[in-house]
């Protein structure tokens, strides 16, 4: 690892996320794609048609597979939109039973 690495190592450290090199270099094609490699598809359950969140730092792209969870407990099952906001069956239930 260059030092360089290292310290965008530290950085991912202190904000929870772990970087890994997986060695791979792909090209951007003349549309802007790139393709994800299979094993990495496989290993992080991402299947054709899913949709991915883009997050950016500096100059780093993070992909992260998206999956809408909800607002106020971060569940992603059963989730519905009220108002454009994700809530989940939960949630939702212990909102109308509130007097
Ligand atoms: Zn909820």
């Amino acid at each position: 690892m260059t030092n360089n690495g290292k310290i965008i190592h530290l950085l991912a450290f202190e904000r929870g996320i772990r970087v890994k090199s997986t060695g791979i270099v792909r090209k951007v094609d003349d549309l802007g794609r790139i393709v994800l490699p299979r094993e990495l598809r496989k290993v992080l359950d991402i299947s054709e048609r899913d949709s991915l969140e883009i997050f950016v730092d500096g100059s780093y792209i993070m992909l992260q597979k998206y999956e809408p969870s909800c607002i106020f407990c971060g569940e992603a099952e059963n989730v519905s939109v009220h108002k454009g906001k994700n809530i989940c069956a939960n949630c939702l239930a212990e909102l109308k039973n509130k007097p």
